[in-house]
């Protein structure tokens, strides 16, 4: 499907569509069946140097900006894959890049980068707070040369795949402090040697290996607490534009994929004697997708070049995540009318495919509370909650 944009980074996407091509749909479909972590695929990424694309290259990554990571997560899924099981590491990295101290950046980053340490899990979310992070209940309390963690988790993807984890935990009680989101500090938490931490895998929609956390007194060293105590709530939002513009990126891809599935079967499936794709109630809304899912790849180039110019582009990464991840469901919901049927038939990729970018209306933020940011905070609306 010919892009409306003349896409950048044709030698990057060619190479990530290489390694793409070694993993048909065959592989995608067999590993969401038996709900297994994708080793293959993501060790031969990670081999590739495409998941330590925004690493800088001093410290052994690619050194490529934003909108290069953009183009590698959008090839991926438009070529039927899912980058879910590794967009965490472009994203969550970032958090150690701009916040952590030199000996904890060349401690970690070039071992990420080579794949000898896996960064792909990132704990936020818990069963009280939901979309109010600042109501986080897990804390994070100082004994001597450690931090003791209490608390639970709801939610956290590939814990079981990953060496290390960016924690966020309340280190000064809501009561003791000016404001809601001050008090709150990140950690990096090494998996491999985490005494007091249960995982229990959660079965969901998807194949996205996610977990219920629970921590009971689990000790992190003090030199494991990314930049300064108190202040996680800030890094974590810091890090929010650039994870929204690689998510719309993902959800690009996708919807690319859906529009080249349904045109195809469009034009192959005959009914009554000539192809579905003959009548104007199957083409238009395959027609109609198309021009949304280019609209919104416009708005993710747009943010992702202002992203990475320095300036200012909250409205437009939350604009682009908006409009990728409806563009993508439309893409999604018209591939199954298309397919008929055989939409739900899991041998047909479809049915995946659709559950897969179901999840991008509500993580990692929902559709509403992207809708609330531009309300109050580019339309100047009253704040709501
Ligand atoms: C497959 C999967 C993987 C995930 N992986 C991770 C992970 O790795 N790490 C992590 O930290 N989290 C993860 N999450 C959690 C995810 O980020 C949250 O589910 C999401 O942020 C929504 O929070 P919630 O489920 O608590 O919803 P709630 O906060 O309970 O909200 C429910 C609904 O109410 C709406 N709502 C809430 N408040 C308002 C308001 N003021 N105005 C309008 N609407 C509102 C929301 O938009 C949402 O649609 C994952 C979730 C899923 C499903």
């Amino acid at each position: 499907m010919a892009p409306v944009l003349t896409e950048t980074y044709e030698d990057l996407r060619r190479g990530v569509r290489n390694v793409c091509a070694r993993f048909p749909n065959e592989y995608w479909r067999d590993l969401d069946a038996a709900r297994r972590y994708p080793e293959e695929f993501v060790g031969a990424m990670t081999e590739a140097g495409y998941l330590g694309a925004l690493i800088p290259e001093e410290y052994g990554g690619m050194g490529l900006d934003l909108l290069a990571a953009c183009a590698i997560l959008e090839e991926v899924n438009s070529s039927g894959a899912n980058a879910g099981p590794a967009h965490a590491q472009m994203y969550t990295m970032g958090t150690l890049l701009r916040h952590g101290s030199e000996e904890q950046k060349s401690a970690y980053l070039p071992k990420i980068a080579t794949g000898e340490l896996r960064l792909q899990a990132f704990a936020v979310t818990e069963p009280e707070a939901g979309t109010d992070t600042t109501s986080i209940r897990t804390t994070a309390i100082r004994e001597g040369d450690h931090y003791v963690v209490n608390g639970r988790k709801i939610y956290i993807s590939r814990v079981e795949q990953s060496d290390l984890m960016i924690l966020l935990a309340r280190t000064t009680p809501l009561a003791e402090v000016e404001k809601r989101s001050r008090g709150l500090s990140v950690f990096l938490v090494d998996l491999r040697d985490a005494e007091g931490l249960r995982v229990r895998p959660r079965r969901m929609m998807m194949n996205n290996a996610t977990n219920e956390l629970l921590f009971d007194g689990m000790r992190v060293p003090a030199q494991n607490l990314i930049g300064e105590e108190g202040e996680g709530f800030r890094y974590i939002l810091d890090g929010m534009n650039a994870e929204r513009i690689l998510i719309a990126a993902e959800c690009i891809g996708d919807g690319r994929w859906f529009v080249e599935k349904a045109t195809k079967r469009a034009g192959e499936r005959e009914v009554f004697g000539r192809a579905i794709g003959g009548n104007q109630g199957v083409q238009f809304p395959i027609a109609r997708a198309y021009a949304n899912v280019e609209a919104a790849s416009l708005m993710v180039q747009k943010s992702a070049a202002l992203f990475d110019r320095g300036g200012p582009c909250g409205a437009e990464a939350n604009l682009a995540k908006l409009l990728a991840a409806d563009a993508s469901w439309e893409a999604a919901n018209v591939a199954v009318q298309t397919f008929g049927g055989y939409g739900f038939d899991a041998g047909y990729d479809v049915e995946r495919k659709f559950r897969e970018t179901r999840l991008y209306q509500v993580a990692p933020i929902s559709t509403n509370l992207i809708l609330s940011y531009v309300a109050e905070h580019v339309l100047g609306l009253p704040r709501s909650f």
